[in-house]
């Protein structure tokens, strides 16, 4: 690839001749050509800008010189490029030339666009200085067919468009075949095909000023590493740009990618939200409970009646019980999702008993691995619209944090019917085990509960 730069400040550019950029042009992969404007003046002084028509402060760059200077370099004669066949049938095909003005007022520079520059065979960087270029400049060479593309570096304004051209010249070049010599680790880099920030990078030391390189990168279990680097892209992509999460393909995204968005706050199905997960307050018993009215029968089995349900919801669900709960935060932890709109609509909950007289039922205590004492998850509930987004694991591995928080107890358990295969799948994901079963009465009418058990790490409160 051939790159050309035009500036009144040629020895910027000397940094290209270091390291990967320096090695690429020995090795004849990238030619970079640096180019004095100055070399295309008329006058005495050498002068290259003017004051700007219609007034205001500064100076503008004059498009005469630009012009005489671009057209030289923009039609200069190109080397073949390495491995190409000129094409045997239809018309001649022109080197694809590009010319790239840096411009706080241009297209954001992103990786995709690198990509797509490092197909080009020549690109010719104007640099502008002062208020910056005469805009024909730009809008000429647009006319004449030219590739041109204006480019900003971001949201401020630098003093000129050198190091605009060394971040492009960078972004670009490391792209073109060889520079890097291993082309892997382009593959994972942030904002690679799929969006994500790249996950945190680790070395040796592995303790350094008290702090520890996570445990799972020294175990070699390569699917885990995967799935921990995975997880710490998106949450750090949610937490840091939300704008790139708003652009995720959700058809790349599994359901454990979904919960570690929504544990992050971010939502991306059914639709793009943001969802806050957090302690329900005092006064929303009345939310809290119409939420678990309308979401309990969801998991119930099709043999239930709904006045067996409506029985049931009467006696656990009503406003009146809730406020009992939610007035007695030491044994009762209630959380809720909710939406960030306008709304402010409650998604899910989970009702988490640590200990009194709500606390599991005897009978779960019967078999295994089940401890006396353990914290009852007895509800984790998501509304049918939000099924699939993710909010249910991120509501339960809150409530399981909560509880090792409160330091009360070291296991979790709960039950769901036996004959409810997702709830189960979904519990054994998270790290819940079979430990027994009880019966569980709705109504009138027993149900068999496969009871589940996670052992938890205590932090003492
Ligand atoms: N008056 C211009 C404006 O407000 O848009 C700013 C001109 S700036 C002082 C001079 C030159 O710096 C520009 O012509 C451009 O080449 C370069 N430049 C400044 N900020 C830039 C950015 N964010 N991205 C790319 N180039 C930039």
């Amino acid at each position: 690839m051939r790159i050309d730069v035009v500036t009144i400040f040629p020895s910027y550019f000397a940094a290209l001749d270091l390291s990967l950029m320096g090695r690429a042009q020995a090795q004849g992969l990238l030619s970079v050509g640096v180019h004095d404007l100055r070399e295309w003046t008329d006058d005495r002084h050498r002068t290259v800008d003017d004051t700007p028509y219609g007034g205001g402060a500064g100076m503008v760059m004059r498009p005469d010189v630009w012009g005489r200077a671009l057209d030289e370099v923009l039609t200069a004669p190109l080397p073949p490029r390495e491995g190409t066949e000129p094409p045997s049938s239809g018309p001649p095909q022109g080197p694809r030339r590009v010319l790239a003005l840096p411009t706080p007022s241009g297209t954001p520079l992103t990786q995709r666009m690198a990509e797509d520059l490092a197909g080009a065979d020549q690109i010719v960087l104007a640099c502008g200085r002062y208020e910056g270029i005469d805009q024909r400049v730009a809008d000429h060479y647009r006319s004449e067919e030219h590739e041109v593309v204006e480019f900003s570096l971001g949201d401020y304004v630098l003093n000129g468009g050198e190091v605009a051209a060394l971040v492009l010249i960078e972004a670009v070049g490391r792209l073109v075949e060889g520079v890097v010599g291993n082309p892997e680790s382009l593959v994972e880099e942030s904002y690679s095909t799929e969006g994500l920030l790249e996950y945190p990078a680790y070395t040796k030391p592995r303790s350094w000023r008290g702090m520890e390189v996570p445990e799972i990168l020294l175990g070699g279990n390569h699917a885990a590493i995967a799935r921990w680097r995975r997880d710490r892209s998106l949450v750090r992509t949610a937490h840091r740009r939300p704008d790139l999460v708003a652009r995720l393909h959700t058809s790349h995204l599994d359901i454990q990618d979904r919960e570690v968005l929504a544990s992050a706050g971010r939502v991306v199905r059914p639709r793009r939200a943001e969802v806050l997960i957090r302690q329900a307050r005092e006064g929303e018993a009345r939310a809290v409970s119409e939420l678990a009215r309308a979401t309990f029968p969801l998991a119930c089995p099709a043999f239930l009646t709904e006045a067996d349900i409506e029985a049931f919801a009467e006696d656990h669900l009503s406003e009146s019980e809730f406020a009992r709960m939610l007035a007695d935060p030491d044994d009762h932890r209630v959380l809720v999702a909710q939406l960030k709109d306008g709304s402010q609509e409650l998604i899910g909950y989970t009702l988490t008993i640590l200990g009194g007289p709500d606390a599991m039922p005897a009978e779960m205590v019967r078999r295994g691995r089940l401890e006396l004492g353990a914290a009852y998850l007895s509800k984790c509930y998501v509304s049918s619209d939000w099924h699939g987004s993710g909010v249910a694991g991120a509501l339960l591995e809150r409530a399981v944090a909560d509880v090792a928080a409160r330091g009360r107890n070291s296991q979790v358990a709960l039950g769901t019917n036996i004959a409810n295969k997702r709830a189960r799948n979904f519990y054994r994901r998270h790290g819940f085990s079979l430990a027994g079963r009880r019966t569980f009465m709705v109504g009138e009418v027993a149900n068999i509960d496969d009871v589940l058990v996670r052992n938890i790490t205590v932090h003492q409160p």
